[in-house]
């Protein structure tokens, strides 16, 4: 039978939680002074850009804190991110041209985009840079060393910046053994989260260690797949389970139903039913869709005619599109009484205005429960993007820049852009 899933004991998740207490930047400033020091940090500034305009701002707005806290301190700041993938090619949309402008409006203090990550001419140009300024490098990944964690290149980084002192604060990159990310740590005295990783660390750090009960998670997004590993890890921290999206439909099938064109992973039937079955064995609820929104293709010129299907009785070929609204209402119910709630992955296809109504419910009860004193943690580049759509994303109680990153850390691994920090 096709296993996916490593054998492991579940538990293993909350021993690597509780190792990963990383010394912060603030920790640092008590010990070192910072005044006039070259200061590297990792930034995550791979956002959407479109025709030379950022589309979304989120992830250079939230790493904004950790650069001012710097130059407050009096350190010259020399900044890295990857955008994209050029794939060891310099691509000249794929400069971070529109991401240095963004990110001087956010940190209110001049920008510096430097011609490259490596070399003498980059060099030189932080060292023309004075304490108070910021140098941006260019797109590390416009160097090939930088996804194979090449030594050469890092070392090169390291020469450029100047800096004793590493900090990284990208957590959507901090599952990658990357050059800027891993190799370059080998070359500095002092390396340290920023306060964006350590927020991320502290608030997936409470789910996976000391979660207050009942503990909720929904899980959506279009692959069982990718989220398996997930679910199986959420049995042993979660009371409740709620599962969306399309893969919800490989469950569907898992329990006899008729699923008609909707998504499905059908090697993967056997696995869900086994989920089923091991979370029944430990007492934990799996709530699965009643209804859904059915179409009769993806195409937006055919939403007018989806309609409501359901689960049990289901009998068509159309496509399942969204959860419904029976099922939207048995998931509030299990969100509002929870004390931990955490949410990856979209009920539906969200690119469809009028398929998105699932996910706009979950965010919204995301955003109640923690206003009234719960803890909501949501995630995943998708979800993200309903989480701003919505103007909701003050309203939780965290939103986490990660994707790969975050579903990585909730499965028990060890991220090792995180382990290779100085402990504190
Ligand atoms: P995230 O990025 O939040 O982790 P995923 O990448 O796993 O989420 O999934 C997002 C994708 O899932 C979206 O592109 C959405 O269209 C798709 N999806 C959600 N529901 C369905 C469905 N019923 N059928 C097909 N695709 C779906
Ligand atoms: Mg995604």
């Amino acid at each position: 039978m096709l296993r996916l899933l490593p054998n492991r004991p579940l538990c293993r998740g909350f021993a690597v939680a509780a190792a990963q207490k990383k010394k912060t930047i603030a920790d640092l400033s008590k010990e070192v002074s910072l005044k006039g020091k070259n200061v590297f940090v990792r930034a995550d500034l791979n956002v959407p850009v479109k025709g030379g305009a950022v589309k979304d701002k989120t992830r250079i707005n939230l790493s904004a804190p950790t650069i001012r806290y710097l130059l407050d301190q009096g350190a010259k700041v020399v900044v890295s991110s990857h955008l994209g993938r050029p794939k060891g090619q310099v691509m000249e949309d794929k400069r971070l041209t529109p991401v240095a402008a963004v990110l001087e409006a956010a940190i209110r203090a001049p920008v510096r985009l430097a011609p490259d990550s490596a070399g003498p001419e980059a060099a030189a140009f932080v060292k023309n840079t004075s304490a108070g300024e910021v140098v941006l490098l260019e797109n590390t990944r416009f160097h090939a060393g930088e996804t194979k964690n090449d030594e050469a290149y890092a070392k090169q980084l390291h020469e450029v910046s100047g800096a004793d002192i590493y900090v990284n604060d990208a957590f959507g990159a901090a599952h990658r053994a990357h050059a800027s990310t891993h190799g370059i740590t080998k070359f500095v005295s002092h390396k340290v989260a920023g306060l964006l990783l350590d927020k991320e660390l502290t608030a997936l750090g409470t789910i996976m260690t000391s979660p207050e009960h009942p503990v909720v998670a929904c899980i959506g997004g279009s692959k069982v797949s990718t989220k398996l590993p997930v679910l199986e890890s959420l049995l042993a921290k979660c009371d409740t389970i709620l599962i969306g999206g399309g893969m919800m439909f490989t469950f569907s099938k898992a329990q006899g139903y008729h699923i008609g064109r909707s998504l499905v992973e059908e090697d993967l039937v056997p696995m869900a039913k086994e989920f089923l079955a091991k979370a029944k064995a430990k007492g934990v609820k799996v709530v699965l869709p009643r209804d859904f929104v059915v179409a009769p293709d993806l195409e937006e010129a055919s939403s007018s005619k989806a309609l409501h299907a359901d689960v049990a009785s289901y009998k068509g070929d159309g496509i399942g599109v969204d959860i419904g609204p029976l099922t939207v209402g048995d998931f509030h119910n299990e969100i509002k009484d929870a004390k931990t709630f955490f949410w990856n992955g979209p009920m539906g296809v969200i690119e469809v205005p009028r398929y998105a109504l699932g996910t706009d419910a979950v965010t919204r009860m995301a955003a109640f429960l923690s206003q009234k004193g719960g803890l909501a943690v949501v995630g995943g580049g998708d979800s993200l993007v309903t989480v701003q759509k919505l103007g909701l994303f003050d309203k939780i109680t965290h939103v986490s820049t990660g994707g790969g990153a975050m579903l990585e850390f909730v499965e028990g691994k060890v991220l090792p852009g995180v382990e290779v920090l100085d402990n504190k």
